[in-house]
């Protein structure tokens, strides 16, 4: 795998970068998938812990059989062939690497790019990834003769017992290599490296990106893992986030919710006006279409915003307005007694 970063616009440096591996870089950044706690959720339901495994969601993630296999037989040092030198050298794919996200508000509901730095396991440089210092040949055992495995026979009363287990002197490989200076015989080394990463709109707390191939690379040149995007969104002092709807109080004066008026509302498109309804009630809510978060994989489609109406009642009148309210007061119960005769 070719790991490069995009230093020029990292710097903020004049560096050209070869145009081909420029692509190649905005193909990794953007090659993630979004799964939210709901679709977690959606996808257990229907197809239970397999399902989940099947979009990437398990652990033991076995890409063929002979992995799940191998790692049932391991605990026994090797059942005859299956384990042995041939399994211990065989190339393991890297573990997956975790990287906590904060976002505000407004990333989380419209999307975001952002610049992450990581640091997983990369193939050493030095020794090519094998973990061997260059130059150095690895010698053969002589416990089990390069055989990762050795024999030993028990005399039972019943007959001879040979019994295989992995060689304990080379830890089932067979040889001896000189460890690379760099590694120390890993092959890997810990590195940081900055990648782009395109957040899509509508994502929230418990969101996570997958971003294929950046986690830690693997040993003896297998796959590397994955890149786990946890993602945590801050919250809004006034717009409180409900699924893909935003939540949001107005308070308007009893004559403006009598009369009805036009208020100035946030949203996250800015201050929107809004029109009261002459007559509205206290605990109304309004709503104001498509004003909401974007639906995640549709960005076109948005929820709502729903203001909940609160009419203040004044706790104190002056003199004037009491006398209004009172003379109010008088036609209402004229009112009243006219429709009562
Ligand atoms: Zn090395
Ligand atoms: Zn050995």
């Amino acid at each position: 795998m070719i790991l490069f970063q995009p230093i020029g616009s990292l710097l903020g440096a004049t560096i050209l970068i070869d145009p081909g591996a420029e692509q190649k870089f905005k193909d990794i950044s953007n090659a993630y998938e979004v799964l939210s706690d709901d679709e977690k959720r959606s996808i257990y339901d229907k197809y239970g812990e397999a399902g989940l495994k099947g979009a990437g969601m398990g652990t033991g993630d076995y890409s063929n059989p002979f992995d799940l296999f191998e790692s049932l037989f391991e605990g026994f040092g090797g059942m005859g062939g299956m384990g042995g030198r041939a399994a211990r050298n065989r190339p393991m794919q890297g573990d997956d690497e975790a990287y906590n996200l904060v976002l505000n508000f407004k990333e989380a509901v419209f999307g975001v790019e952002k610049e992450i730095e990581i640091t997983r396991l990369e193939g050493c440089n030095t020794c090519d990834g094998t973990g061997a210092k260059p130059g150095t040949k690895p010698t053969t055992c002589k416990t089990c003769g390069g055989q990762g495995q050795v024999v030993s026979s028990t005399r039972t009363p019943l007959g001879i017992f040979q019994q295989v287990s992995t060689c304990n002197t080379c830890g089932g490989t067979g040889e001896f290599s000189t460890p690379c200076n760099t590694c120390g015989g890993d092959g890997r080394v810990r590195k940081t490296k900055r990648i782009s990463l395109k957040v899509p709109a509508g994502v929230d707390s418990g969101s996570r990106l997958r971003v294929r191939s950046e986690g830690n690379a693997g040993r003896r040149g297998g796959p590397p893992g994955d890149l786990y995007v946890f993602i945590d969104v801050l919250s809004d002092p006034v717009l409180k986030r409900d699924g893909t709807n935003i939540l949001y109080t107005c308070k308007v004066s009893y004559i403006d919710a009598i009369l009805g008026t036009t208020v100035k509302v946030p949203t996250v498109d800015g201050m929107v006006d809004l029109k009261i309804p002459s007559g509205t009630q206290p605990g109304t809510t309004l709503v104001m279409s498509k004003k909401g978060v974007p639906l995640l994989g549709k960005s076109n489609a948005r929820g709502d915003q729903l203001v909940r109406v609160q009419v203040e009642i004044p706790k104190r009148l002056s003199s004037d307005e009491r006398k209004l309210i009172e003379e109010l007061a008088n036609l209402n119960k004229a009112q009243t007694a006219n429709s009562r005769r």
